[in-house]
């Protein structure tokens, strides 16, 4: 655990991590136990009550701020390769991915420096401002499929605000999130302000976001965990934020370069094998290019198929899925998929147990699926838009692709999911991209583009079952903060008595309200 400034051992069980790629547990990590719990959050409510981050300086928080960017980017080589290990993503990926997160901590730096204090309208000689002021002690619970971006994306609007944070990494990748622990001591932040807590969802998850001394918590996981942790921290009557799962429509129009849109989509399916929350799993494509779209997506697979090898190989294309949980999960809903005629396997459709052609990666000792394209099957449009291939998420590299005639249908097919998370649009016609787009139902739609992801742009579900809340930008940082509002009279004594006195014994006009 990383707690008040230092390493510490956990009481809660040992957790194994595993290497997917290869099946090998290459590290232990301590669960905190429910004790640890306490203990943490009594310190980290101690540090947030001493003063001694939320009453530094903005100035000087931003400067904290900006110092982890620096601290975080020495350290990148160490922790793209630990990121890679945990999670079994290809190391191309988390070279791109992990450098950006410098982008959070000084967005929200910046954002101290700038923020303004607003003066409010009021009726009257008062004066009327508001300021934000941080919450308490907040906890952030991770997922496993980015776990240091997720995680800064959270933490950077939470410390900027002056909060005292804990981190519940998810149990399969707690590697990288602890080593922010050192990284943000060095900068400068106070003992007790930031802090992490390994652990399983069920024990440390559930006994953290119970506590009642908890102001916020904000999660990004799956459904489930989502509505689990909702109802408890309702309870404390908290603040909450919910990042959770997503089954993200991809629309190709007939203008569309058909080239360009191909690899749009095999970006949105397949990065990180197919393991995001905006992964474009439902392809909807114009009847009209339907089979060139398809014949074209189907060799683009293919060759990523063929360039798979180790995570650590710089020109592996694709990992496996991060645990044999969630490639059990995978199997069946393609297996069931097929089974049940919902689906027919254009490619892939299994597991990976050969020899790699890139690399000599021996597929069957982890958790690798081929890419997969499926199609609709026998079933009727009808009965397939009710199947578990094209409702659930699957968290895996599978993507359905079904074909269209008229727009509305395209809009309609787009918004026939209870997530609302991520879409895609790809379309060469300007009135159509913005008339589509207003009508596509998620939190963030791409058109001619996928997965972009700013600090300043907000990211979040607009149907239930994508979570509720955002992440990034002046809303984030906002949500980690209450308003304070306070109003100053500045009335004379003599218009006081005047005015003021709702009780005089005179008739007259006094205020009320
Ligand atoms: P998960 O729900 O299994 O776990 C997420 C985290 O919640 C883990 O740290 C876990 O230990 C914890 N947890 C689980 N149950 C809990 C409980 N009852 N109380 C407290 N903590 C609990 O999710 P996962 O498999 O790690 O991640 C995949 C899911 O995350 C997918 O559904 C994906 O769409 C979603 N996700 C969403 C976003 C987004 O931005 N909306 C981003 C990434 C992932």
């Amino acid at each position: 655990m990383w707690v008040a400034g230092a390493e510490r051992a956990g009481r809660g069980e040992l957790i194994p991590v595993e290497d997917p790629a290869t099946g090998e547990i290459f590290a232990h990590c301590h669960a905190a136990s429910e004790q640890d719990v306490q203990d943490t959050v009594a310190l980290a409510q101690a540090a947030f009550k001493s003063g001694v981050w939320v009453r530094e300086s903005r100035h000087r928080r931003a400067d904290v701020l900006d110092k982890s960017a620096t601290l975080l980017e020495a350290e990148l080589p160490e922790l793209i390769a630990l990121e890679v290990r945990q999670t079994g993503r290809a190391i191309r990926e988390m070279k791109a991915q992990v450098p950006s997160l410098v982008r959070w901590l000084k967005y929200y730096a910046a954002l101290l420096r700038v923020e303004e204090r607003p003066l409010l309208p009021t009726v009257g000689k008062l004066h009327n401002f508001v300021d934000r002021v941080p919450l308490g002690v907040v906890v952030q619970i991770t997922p496993f499929n980015h776990p240091l971006l997720i995680a800064v994306k959270k933490i950077a609007p939470a410390l900027a605000a002056g909060n005292s944070v804990i981190v519940k990494p998810s149990e399969l990748t707690p590697l990288t999130t602890l080593r922010l622990g050192a990284i943000f001591k060095t900068a400068g932040i106070p003992d007790g302000v930031f802090n992490v807590l390994p652990g399983y969802g069920s024990l440390t998850g559930k006994s953290l976001v119970s506590h009642p001394l908890v102001r916020k918590v904000d999660v990004t996981g799956g459904e489930a965990a989502g509505r689990a942790i909702g109802a408890l921290v309702g309870g404390n009557l908290a603040r909450y934020t919910a990042e959770l799962g997503g089954k993200a429509p991809l629309v190709v129009f007939n203008s569309a370069d058909i080239q360009v849109a191909v690899n749009g989509i095999a970006f949105g399916s397949f990065i990180a094998s197919g393991q995001t929350c905006i992964a474009s799993t439902r392809i909807i494509v114009d009847n009209k290019i339907f089979d060139v779209v398809l014949e074209t997506l189907k060799a683009k697979t293919e060759s990523i198929a063929k360039r798979m090898g180790a995570p650590t190989n710089p020109d592996s294309m694709m990992g496996p899925l991060v645990s044999a949980k969630q490639l059990r999960n995978v199997e069946s809903l393609v297996d069931e998929a097929v089974d049940t005629g919902a689906a027919k396997i254009v490619t892939g459709g299994k597991r990976m147990t050969s020899i790699s052609a890139l690399d000599s990666t021996d597929f069957s000792r982890g958790y690798f699926y081929e890419p997969t394209i499926l199609v609709q099957g026998a079933l009727p449009i009808d009965d397939f838009r009710k199947s578990a291939i094209w409702r659930k998420e699957i968290f895996g590299p599978v993507i359905v692709v079904v074909g269209f005639d008229t727009e509305e249908e395209a809009v309609e097919l787009a918004n026939d999911s209870e997530f609302g998370l991520g879409a895609g649009i790809w379309t060469q016609e300007m009135a159509q991209a913005f008339r589509v787009s207003e009508q596509i139902d998620a939190g963030i739609t791409w058109v001619n583009t996928h997965h972009r992801n700013d600090p300043s742009s907000p990211w979040g579900g607009s149907k239930t079952s994508s979570g509720l809340g955002v992440e990034n930008g002046v809303e984030a940082y906002q949500a980690y903060t209450t308003a304070k509002s306070t109003i100053i009279s500045y009335a004379s004594t003599e218009e006081s008595l005047v005015s003021a006195d709702w009780f005089r014994e005179s008739a007259g006009v006094v205020r009320y309200g």
